[in-house]
């Protein structure tokens, strides 16, 4: 049986609260083969956003600093802007999302490393990989997130996860989920295609399904494709973005998008191509109605939880494995050695690649700091308008686009807060989504890659 309603909201609830993980037992056996480190060392694990901002901006701030980059992938990919590809804009292609990791190490001096990390001994200061130990004085876990679909649906087999996952690619992790996701459209003659967004609770580029529904029922009109968009939410037309995404959905795609709130997915049928839910009335009704719907494309996407790569260090998380901060800092309130950046932090910052770029570049300051006995203040540039920038396209004739903006402050509660803002542009002609917005989305994904990769 799949998680109760109730359940859903604990969930979340577990999410937010703060727990101490069972702390991971921390072998410091004496590794003979292991660089010894001079006191400068910092190895960072993951070549996402906030691993390879936090790589280039260690070495442009100081050069005396050895940074090495462990990433499992052997090619950068980018999921921001990505809806583009499913929703078939012009001059999109693959090629516009990949990054090779060797020129920007090249360019700035670190070393890269590929290989996945196993295990981090926090006593001995070593990460294990697949590629051997690494030793370091700091370390910097940018590692992401996890999929938690045995959180969300608790009577699945691990056969029927494998299934359903592969079936329906949730595309939240880039690499090879967009990629089948595109493939499923292009196959698609008629039919419906269904979007699940996550469960309540944090979860990777909040906007991003909503986005994903514009852009798929683009596609559709487009190409003369006959079917809907069936977004099955749990929330309830609360979400990021929410009036300026249903603004443009009503007035873009009116027969094509149907947004159904306060649902909750139950089963997937792949080889019946069903999905089946729960509708209910409003936020008191705990039966609801169970419902079926037929589906070509099925865009199933779970609950986030944290990478495991921060539990393998065995510092304080919440619920959901994020990683506890100290202060308004980005070091874990654990351990003053090991700073965590990106989609892995409990700051109430929305995970996004803007927002690791930001706090990865932050971090950079404060570890040159320490490892030259400096004293930095984590509070330093606080408040930080449009710290984070979020655009979401919309349309492709004329291309047009939303955005919203975070101011992120230094919170009483001692954590970092960002505070949104949608606004309408001066271009919209009082509508939320412009020609202008969606202009400055394309050069905002150009400068970013530019940014990571030159
Ligand atoms: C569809 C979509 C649209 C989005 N749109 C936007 C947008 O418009 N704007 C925006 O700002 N953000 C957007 N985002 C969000 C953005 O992609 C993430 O917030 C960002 O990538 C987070 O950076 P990160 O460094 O925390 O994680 P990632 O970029 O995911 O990097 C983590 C890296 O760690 C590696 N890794 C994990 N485990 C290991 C291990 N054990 N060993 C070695 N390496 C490991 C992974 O392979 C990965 O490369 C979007 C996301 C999606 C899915």
């Amino acid at each position: 049986m799949a998680m109760n309603r109730r359940d859903t909201f604990k969930l979340a609830g577990a999410a937010a609260a703060a727990v101490a993980m069972p702390s991971i037992a921390i072998a410091s056996e004496k590794k003979a083969d292991v660089k010894k480190t001079n006191g400068r060392s910092v190895v960072i694990v993951g070549g996402g956003f906030g691993g390879l901002t936090m790589a280039k901006a260690l070495r442009k701030k100081d050069k005396s600093i050895e940074v090495t980059v462990i990433e499992k992938n052997n090619i950068f990919m980018a999921c921001p802007f990505s809806n583009t590809l499913l929703g078939g804009l012009d001059g999109v292609s693959l090629d516009t999302f990949v990054g090779d990791y060797y020129q920007p190490a090249a360019k700035y001096g670190y070393s890269f490393v590929q290989a996945t990390v196993t295990a981090i001994d926090r006593k001995a200061k070593t990460v294990t990989t697949t590629n051997g130990d690494f030793a370091y004085d700091i370390l910097v876990l940018s590692p992401g997130i996890a999929y938690d679909y045995e959180g969300q649906f608790p009577a699945w087999s691990k056969e029927k996860i494998a299934e359903v996952s592969q079936a329906c690619p949730s595309a939240l992790m880039p690499g090879n989920e967009h990629i089948a996701l595109k493939r499923q459209l292009e196959d698609m003659d008629d039919g419906n295609v269904i979007i699940v967004p996550p469960a309540m609770g944090k979860y990777r580029c909040p906007p991003a399904p909503y986005e994903r529904t514009a852009m798929v029922a683009n596609y559709m009109k487009n190409e003369g494709i006959n079917g809907k968009v069936i977004v099955l939410d749990t929330r309830n037309g609360k979400f990021a973005k929410g009036a300026a995404f249903k603004e443009s959905w009503d007035e873009l795609f009116p027969d094509i998008i149907e947004y159904k709130g306060l649902t909750e997915v139950t089963d997937i049928d792949v080889s019946a191509k069903t999905i089946t839910y729960t509708e209910f009335a409003d936020a008191d009704d705990e039966k609801g109605v169970s419902k079926t719907e037929k589906y070509e494309v099925c865009n199933l996407i779970p609950i986030n939880k944290c990478s495991p790569v921060i539990a393998m260090a065995g510092i304080e998380v919440n619920g959901a494995g994020y990683a506890m901060m100290d202060g308004y800092s980005f070091k874990s309130k654990t351990d003053s050695n090991i700073y965590v950046v990106g989609d892995a932090v409990t700051h109430a910052i929305p995970p996004s690649g803007q927002t690791a770029i930001w706090a990865a570049n932050r971090a950079a300051g404060q570890i040159v700091a320490q490892i030259n006995k400096q004293v930095s203040d984590p509070k330093e540039g606080l408040p930080a308008r449009a710290a984070n920038v979020c655009y979401s396209m919309v349309g492709s004739k004329p291309e047009e686009a939303i955005m919203v903006t975070h101011t992120f402050s230094a919170d009483p509660s001692g954590k970092l807060k960002g505070k949104g803002h949608v606004p309408k542009p001066k271009d919209g002609g009082g509508k939320f989504r412009s020609k202008g917005t969606a202009k400055a989305t394309r050069e905002w994904f150009g400068g970013v890659m530019r940014e990571l990769f030159s």
